[in-house]
């Protein structure tokens, strides 16, 4: 029997979800813009998603954009906020006395690659970048966010909870930050710093209402709530959504801020997730936040030198361990013979092959980075599963020791 432990990476579609999506492909399969009866009925039931997605993330109707991923989504928000200022925006003398880019964009070194590849392409012209450095935990230099505020930063990006380690950033207390800044600012009416933050793989665990963490911007993603691939959304306050253009135009589907027809089976399918997701969370924390601890005695019992890169308080799916003496590719090649699947870091990281950039940032050695294997378990992952994979690894390291 094979066993999935790579929850973070993607998870498979509910059986309740996919029951939803069906009919979107064959029965009705109109295109929304149309105007017959087809057309309205794809439109219903998009406007009928939307509805769940807002209400799940805190917001109005209006306020969320389907895009086709997390990725688009992020994009979206980075290149859309910049673009909704223009190149050429007067600042003020204060803004303009600076002699490089006119804006600033605050992220946390450990963001997914889809956040860090973004900026690094803005950097080369649009915005100067400031990397907000974390600690032996995973958790952002709050100090460092405060210093690095300035009249020209226009947006903050940090992530909930990483997908590396699990992480849980201080979300509430990074909004707050920028409130206090914002507040600090007598009778602006600068709307910025927006903040914005990816709450991929927070969503199934922590509460994500976009008010209540005090953001402007929320990105989410089907594939890792046990909806479909290649559907995606990014939810904005009322302030965040009038101040975001658009990256693909078009058709002028999602309100003008992302063209292209709407994927109506996938749309349907994300929202049937994310309706579940939110009625189970607090069930799910609890049931896996045992598991993991079950996990993690049991696996320091069978290998004593094993050491856990992820924080004590991490994300409840999430646990990162350091194999000394293995390397992460050749645990990941016998843990999938042995009908294992792990991953070395992110899914998207492991063609390319490289160093752990979140691994990197926490300060780990290189030899730890490449001896460290992420599990991450789901809906599907019990108690009689764990105890298969530890009798696996134990057979695994006994053979190899
Ligand atoms: N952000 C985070 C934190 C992720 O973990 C991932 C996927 O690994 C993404 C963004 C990208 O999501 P998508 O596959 O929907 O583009």
């Amino acid at each position: 029997m094979r066993i999935y432990l790579d929850y973070a990476a993607s998870t498979p579609v509910a059986v309740d979800v996919l029951k939803t999506m069906k009919p979107y492909f064959s029965e009705k399969y109109g295109n929304s813009g149309s105007l017959h009866s087809f057309g309205q009925e794809a439109m219903a039931a998009v406007d009928m998603s939307r509805e769940i997605v807002a209400k799940a993330a805190g917001v109005d109707f209006r306020e969320v954009i389907f895009t086709s991923s997390a990725t688009e989504a992020n994009n979206l928000v980075l290149r859309g906020v910049i673009r909704a200022l223009g190149p050429k925006r007067q600042l003020s003398s204060k803004r303009r006395k600076f002699n490089g880019p006119a804006y600033r964009i605050i992220v946390s070194a450990i963001e997914h690659e889809c956040i860090l590849e973004t900026v690094k392409d803005l950097e080369k012209e649009e915005a100067e970048v400031i990397y907000l450095p974390v600690d032996k935990n995973g958790l952002v230099d709050l100090k460092k966010l405060k210093n690095s505020l300035n009249e020209r930063t226009i947006l903050v990006s940090v992530m909930y909870v990483n997908n590396v380690i699990g992480t849980v950033e201080p979300v509430k207390e990074i909004a707050g930050i920028i409130k206090n800044y914002k507040a600090d600012r007598i009778k602006s009416d600068w709307p910025y710093p927006l903040f914005h933050t990816d709450a991929v793989q927070a969503f199934q665990y922590f509460d994500c209402g976009l008010a209540s963490i005090g953001a402007d911007f929320m990105t989410l993603s089907s594939h890792k709530m046990y909806g479909p691939k290649g559907v995606g959304a990014l939810a904005a306050s009322p302030t965040g959504i009038k101040l975001v253009k658009p990256v693909i135009t078009g058709g002028g589907q999602e309100f003008g801020l992302r063209s292209g027809t709407h994927n109506v089976p996938a749309i349907v399918g994300f929202a049937k997730a994310a309706a579940i997701a939110v009625a189970d969370r607090n069930k799910e924390v609890r049931r896996l936040a045992e598991l993991k601890n079950y996990f993690c005695k049991k696996l320091k019992k069978i290998i004593p030198s094993s050491v856990f890169n992820s924080p004590a308080a991490s994300a409840p799916h999430i646990i990162n361990v350091y194999f000394p003496g293995h390397s992460a590719q050749d645990l990941i090649m016998k843990f999938d013979l042995a009908g294992i699947a792990v991953s070395a870091g992110s899914a998207c990281s492991v063609r390319a092959a490289r160093f752990s950039h979140v691994l990197e940032a926490i300060g780990l050695p290189p030899e730890r980075i490449l001896g460290s294997v992420r599990f991450s378990f789901g809906k599907p992952t019990g108690r009689e599963e764990i105890d298969e994979v530890l009798n696996r690894i134990k057979i695994i390291f006994k053979k190899h020791e």
